[in-house]
């Protein structure tokens, strides 16, 4: 299924919720936690629905690459300077909330509301 009606983050490629987004491209797109830990705290999201890391398979390498690539230059974008936490729960004991892969990047002065 590369894109599920019921999923939150779909609804938010499709335009259907708002979202504040700071990176769009084709196959990626990114924008600010709506309740951040971080003074600085954004999703970076594949616009293919995969639910959590446990679906990945080799086809989606590139994809995993780029979110990995695409995370430190919107920190540096986003005035982030001193270093920054990229985070991706998985599964109930991962403490995944959402189910469509999302890597968080989070930065900022200390204190954050996690961690
Ligand atoms: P996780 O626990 O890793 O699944 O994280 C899900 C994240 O999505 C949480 O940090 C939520 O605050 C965030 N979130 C949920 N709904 C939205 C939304 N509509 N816009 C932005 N962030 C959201
Ligand atoms: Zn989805």
């Amino acid at each position: 299924m590369s894109h599920d009606p019921n999923c939150i983050f779909c609804k938010i490629i499709a335009g259907q919720i708002p979202s504040k987004k700071v990176y769009e491209d084709e196959d990626l797109l990114a924008f600010h936690d709506i309740h951040p830990w971080a003074p600085v705290h954004v999703l970076i999201i594949p616009k293919l629905h995969i639910a959590s890391m446990v679906e990945l398979t080799e086809e989606h390498v590139t994809l995993l690459g780029r979110m990995s690539v695409l995370a430190p230059r919107l920190m540096k974008e986003l005035g982030v300077s001193n270093g920054f936490r990229t985070v991706i729960n998985t599964g109930p004991d991962g403490g995944q909330e959402v189910y469509h892969l999302h890597m968080h990047a989070m930065g900022g002065p200390r204190p954050w509301l996690k961690g």
